[in-house]
């Protein structure tokens, strides 16, 4: 499988390749040249498979070869191990014809697990074929971090540099990245924003020179690989609903449009879903796109979803390429107007398209706290607020009561404990292999949200600067 960049500019590049370089030089993103089609008896085949064989049947044609069969087999079975419930994903039944599918039963309690697990080792795989060191530098509010942390702590050719914004993220998601003992994981806090964050991650990857300095990575969702991993469960909580012979839809927690992304193509690969529901807090962009055609950044509005606090969806990009024809220069136009006027129209067509396959709505506070609530009440099981907005969504949009309607899970009640237990009385636990974390030792570097500072910072910790490979 070759992958091209989403602006049309920046060379093909070979799985393995686009998995390391995450954002294409011409600013775009990389996806896969064409979509790969299951037959409708492969994915009728899936049932009553194992998490990890559906994995290895839906990854495969990504990698196109650079992975050999028994290779890929044992990464997803290491990946997949680190998971406290056998099913990976579980589905679990929350109405009539309503479901949840849990994504939280990896190491750090949110669906970022499923991706950073397997993401680690295709990274270690792909290093040792080239035998080269990297450094990765992330920006997070709290749940990509910990679920980065967790899967690259440790690695030999890997360092790892997380920047949070200081006092920003809930006490669980520090603690899950500050308590990590190993030497190649780096958390650094800044005052200011995830914006600032981001913008200051987004700067050292324009820096060409520092680039390749320190062998800079990403392992936020504009990396391919994660969108990748992220498809398996769309297939496997389908399969079990009765698909491919039954449609299904899902109702999807959304910020930057990766996991959603997912799901749509799954869609392009064969597996019959119905409509992907687009869920967002109060910070609407996409469901505003969506429902009205014109995509336009505001600023952000902090709310019990932290995760999906975001205005500038990096992943719907790729859905504009295809929406486009694939043509990279429409999407480079779209992306010049956003950059200069902070906004952009979709056309016509394009737009029909889009909403052939997606419905679009928001969740205000008031919505998903009464939703954290009447959930409760109604199954005796607690949610997180991102999972509330995803079902508070459903409710709204719900179409066709025959057709089974799967809300994503995306994280742990705990990991979120403060609002849920505002809302229902009740105060999640954390699960028993966490239970210490509130008492063992932090490490975490405070610095000023100055690039030049935190440039020095990394390059004077990174082993690619300071090691050469080998020695
Ligand atoms: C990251 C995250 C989301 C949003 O997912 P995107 O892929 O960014 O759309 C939703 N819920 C939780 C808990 C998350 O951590």
């Amino acid at each position: 499988m070759k992958y091209v960049s989403t602006r049309g500019e920046a060379p093909e590049l070979d799985f393995e390749d686009a998995l390391l370089t995450g954002l294409a030089r011409d600013g775009g993103l990389y996806v896969p040249a064409v979509w790969p089609r299951l037959s409708e008896a492969q994915i009728a085949g899936f049932a009553g498979k194992s998490y990890v064989e559906v994995a290895q049947e839906v990854i495969e044609p990504f990698v196109g070869g650079m992975i050999s069969s028994a290779e890929l087999r044992a990464m997803l079975a290491q990946a997949y191990a680190t998971f406290d419930h056998r099913a990976v994903a579980p589905l679990r039944q929350v109405g009539d014809n309503d479901w949840v599918l849990e994504l939280f039963h990896g190491p750090t309690l949110a669906f970022k697990d499923v991706a950073m697990q397997i993401l680690a080792r295709l990274f270690d795989h792909a290093l040792k074929d080239k035998g080269r060191r990297l450094t990765i530098v992330g920006a997070t509010s709290g749940d990509t971090g910990s679920a980065a942390i967790e899967a690259f702590r440790g690695r030999d050719a890997i360092d790892i540099f997380i920047i949070h914004p200081k006092g920003r993220v809930s006490e669980v998601q520090r603690r899950q990245m500050t308590t990590v003992p190993d030497a190649n994981v780096h958390n650094i806090a800044i005052d200011g924003s995830f914006d600032d964050c981001q913008a200051l991650v987004k700067a050292m990857f324009n820096d060409m020179s520092f680039r390749d300095d320190v062998g800079l990575a990403g392992v936020n969702s504009i990396n391919w690989g994660r969108v990748m991993a992220q498809i398996v469960y769309y297939f496997t909580a389908a399969v079990a609903l009765g698909a491919p012979a039954r449609k299904v839809s899902f109702s999807v927690p959304t910020g930057n449009f990766g996991d959603i992304f997912a799901g749509y193509v799954a869609r392009e690969m064969g597996l019959p879903i119905e409509k992907l529901l687009v869920a967002t807090n109060v910070n609407d962009i996409l469901a505003r796109a969506l429902n009205t055609g014109r995509y336009d950044t505001g600023s952000v509005t902090p709310t019990i979803s932290p995760s999906m606090d975001i205005q500038v969806s990096s992943n719907f990009e790729r859905l504009l390429f295809d929406l486009y024809g694939r043509k990279g220069e429409d999407v480079t136009r779209l992306m010049q107007q956003l950059q200069q006027s902070g906004g952009f129209g979709i056309g016509e067509a394009e737009l029909a398209k889009a909403r052939a396959c997606f419905l679009a709505a928001s969740a205000d506070e008031a919505a998903t706290k009464a939703t954290l609530q009447s959930s409760f009440a109604d199954t005796g099981t607690l949610i997180d607020p991102h999972t509330a907005v995803g079902l508070a969504v459903a409710q709204k949009l719900r179409g066709d009561a025959a057709i089974p309607m799967i809300t994503l899970g995306t994280a742990h009640p705990a990991k979120f404990a403060a609002p849920v237990e505002a809302a229902t009385g009740v105060a999640p636990q954390l699960p028993e292999r966490m239970a210490d974390i509130l008492d063992r030792e932090e490490r975490l570097e405070d610095l000023p949200n100055d690039l030049a500072a935190i440039k020095d910072f990394i390059r004077a910790r990174s082993r690619v600067c300071t090691d050469e490979m080998g020695a």
